[in-house]
């Protein structure tokens, strides 16, 4: 059996792959089992903020593997330490705590909102308020907190105390406000939702109405975050202050890891065994982590990331086919006539690795690519474009 064959055979079908068994990948250009080449602007979903097997990262992983690969909880080490230095440092937050995914860092965040709540309010004050179109994870928590119909299926019952408000629409905030709940969780911008960019009013109407009444403001940021908009985190194209912020997808440039930040006021919330994760804060993961956080946080990386995305843009929109695009950093969404997910299969046939979102193609790629990938992926783009619209 080939690795498709075993795939169809031993794996559950959770996901609809496309006819491409990946082998490797350097920068840009990922590789079939066949030997042929791709220009990847997924990147994994945006996980291989780097590209792939970038050099620095392969040397900070192996070093770290070669000297330990894990320690539990129990024990300290360096690199978890280090790491939750960097972000505290370069957030303005205070205190880190580390697990495996996006989903689980939001599940962190849901459990020290209501563990803020519960201490100072006591019970009843559980409500976390999200957005309409959201995305936010897939435990059954996390679907609970997705705003969209279609995730709240099958798997009854979703946990309780979510409501959720339309994007956009401060209004429907307020009316959703009331003595029982205790956050509000967003995207800044949503990204499986369509690559959504919330207005700044909207985002800072929102912040004042949670600093009001002491309700907590969770961000997010788990597509959004680690240089993917051109800044370090896309709250800080807002002008707002979140005590949560939750991050994953780039942040250990391909190897899994999710972390929940909060501010000083939950510092302390959260005390032994009320949380925790058997994996969270491997040593070799936040090696990389912390590979990635050191060139991703230097200001002209971070000025590099939106005049490429600027580049790509511009040179999207002088295609015919493209209606509109959306776009912050390196993170976009394509408007064309047709079926998104039937043109990114053929631009994948045809060397373009491209994902969707909604009804949108969506590149979201290595925040290293150069302007001569970015020119190699806009001409796939358009002959496969050309070659299936009339
Ligand atoms: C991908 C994503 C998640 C879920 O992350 P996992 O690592 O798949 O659990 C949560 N929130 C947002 C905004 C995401 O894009």
């Amino acid at each position: 059996m080939n690795t498709k064959e075993k795939d169809s055979k031993y794996i559950m079908h959770t996901y609809g792959r496309y006819n491409v068994a990946l082998k490797s990948g350097k920068g840009a250009a990922a590789f079939d089992e066949d030997g042929k080449r791709y220009i990847d602007v997924s990147s994994g979903i945006g996980v291989n903020s780097l590209g792939y097997c970038d050099e620095g990262w392969v040397n900070a992983i192996t070093a770290q593997a070669n000297t330990v690969q894990h320690v539990s909880n129990y024990f300290y080490n360096e690199q978890p330490s280090n790491l939750a230095e960097k972000l505290c440092t370069l957030t303005g937050l205070s205190k880190a705590c580390f697990g495996n995914s996006g989903a689980e860092a939001n599940e962190c965040a849901i459990k020290v909102a209501r563990k803020y709540s519960f201490d100072r309010y006591g019970e009843g004050r559980n409500v976390i308020l999200t957005l309409k179109n959201s995305f936010h994870g897939r435990t059954v928590t996390t679907l609970s907190a997705t705003g969209q119909d279609v995730f709240h299926n099958f798997f009854f019952p979703f946990t309780e105390g979510f409501k959720y408000a339309e994007a956009n629409n401060l209004d429907d905030v307020k009316n959703n406000i009331d003595e029982k709940v205790c956050a509000v969780m967003i995207e800044v911008v949503q990204g499986e939702g369509g690559v959504v960019i919330l207005d700044k009013e909207f985002v800072q109407g929102v912040a004042r109405i949670c600093k009001a009444s002491d309700i907590l403001l969770i961000i997010d940021e788990v597509q959004t975050g680690i240089g993917r908009t051109g800044k370090l985190f896309a709250y800080q194209h807002y002008g707002v202050k979140p005590d949560l912020v939750t991050m994953a997808k780039g942040l250990g440039g391909g190897l899994p890891i999710g972390v929940c930040l909060c501010g000083e006021k939950l510092d302390s919330v959260m005390s032994p065994s009320t949380h925790g994760t058997t994996f969270g804060a491997n040593p070799v993961v936040c090696a990389g982590a912390n590979y990635v956080i050191d060139k991703i946080s230097d200001e002209a990386f971070l000025n590099a990331v939106e005049e490429k995305g600027a580049y790509l843009e511009k040179k999207l929109l002088a295609l015919d086919e493209v209606k509109s695009v959306n776009r912050l950093g390196l993170m976009v969404g394509i408007e064309i006539d047709g079926d998104a997910h039937d043109m990114a299969e053929k631009c994948v046939a045809n060397g373009l690795l491209i994902i969707t979102a909604k009804a949108l193609l969506r590149m979201l790629p290595p925040l290293t690519i150069t302007a001569e990938e970015l020119d190699e992926a806009v001409t796939i783009l358009e002959k496969t474009l050309k070659e299936n619209t009339k």
